[in-house]
């Protein structure tokens, strides 16, 4: 199995020495290439699951493995994006994107080639010069997506990527982020707490529930894609969803 989580635990240990237990007993299989949502209500472990797949915690018990190999430090492999894009202000969109192609060592010509073909495929050619804080909440969203695929990963983590996005521009960046996925075919963890972003986007759906964390369900969306949000088969995968909850 391309990413595996085996029998994993998080416990954290609060100010007062009392623990809290974020996370109890998760098994998962992720295979490479798939599109995952992690699904469940604020608090149940969604981004402690995700953190620790992407190297940025680690288990209290249990272990993950990728590729066979433990998982104990993040890799530049493994990119994640979160609600709040993350984006350094001072810099223009394109130098931006090429944040991350300098720590992979490449030089100025080649990150700028790079860099101009991600801006291309989030379709932002015409705003390189720009700065982030010129740009709207849906356009900065494109440009974290575009500095997080240009160095290649293979594994993508986004934390709740729209969360901050109006309903509009979030149905928008859902069809935006499944075509690019369809043509990277990266493996995309993506955390949500909306259903109906789970379905449309997700061949898998992990339910989660709170009090203590745990998986309580997973979900298979065999649904052909582009999904209709309207269609009788996914209202139908959406309620079962709803119900699990
Ligand atoms: P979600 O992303 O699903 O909202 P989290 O993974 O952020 O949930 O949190 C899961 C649980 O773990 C919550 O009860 C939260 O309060 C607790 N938690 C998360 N991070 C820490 C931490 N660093 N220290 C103590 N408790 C934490
Ligand atoms: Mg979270």
């Amino acid at each position: 199995m391309f990413i595996s989580v085996e029998g994993v635990s998080k416990t954290y240990e609060l100010k007062d020495k009392s623990n809290s237990v974020a996370l109890e007993k998760v098994d998962l299989s992720i295979e490479e290439g798939k599109f995952i949502c992690l699904l469940g209500p604020s608090g149940c472990g969604k981004t402690t699951l995700l953190n620790m797949i992407a190297g940025f915690d680690k288990p209290s018990t249990g272990v993950i493995k990728i590729n066979g190999g433990d998982v104990n430090q993040p890799s530049i492999d493994r990119i994640a994006i979160f609600q709040n894009f993350g984006l350094l202000p001072w810099r223009t969109v394109i130098k931006n994107v090429e944040l991350g192609l300098e720590s992979k060592g490449f030089d100025e010509k080649k990150r700028r080639e790079i860099a101009e073909e991600y801006l291309e495929l989030v379709g932002l050619s015409n705003y390189k010069k720009h700065h982030p804080n010129q740009l709207s909440g849906g356009m900065q969203q494109r440009i974290a997506i575009a500095r997080a695929l240009a160095v290649d990963p293979e594994i993508l983590f986004m934390d709740e990527p729209f969360g901050a996005l109006d309903a509009m521009t979030k149905m928008t960046m859902q069809d935006e982020i499944e075509r690019i996925w369809q043509e990277k075919k990266k493996t995309i963890i993506f955390v949500t707490h909306d259903i109906e972003e789970a379905v449309f986007l997700a061949d898998k759906i992990v339910v989660m529930t709170a009090g203590p964390g745990k998986v309580k369900k997973i979900i298979d969306v065999p649904l052909v894609r582009k999904r209709d949000r309207t269609s009788p088969d996914f209202l139908a995968i959406r309620d079962k969803v709803f119900t699990e909850l």
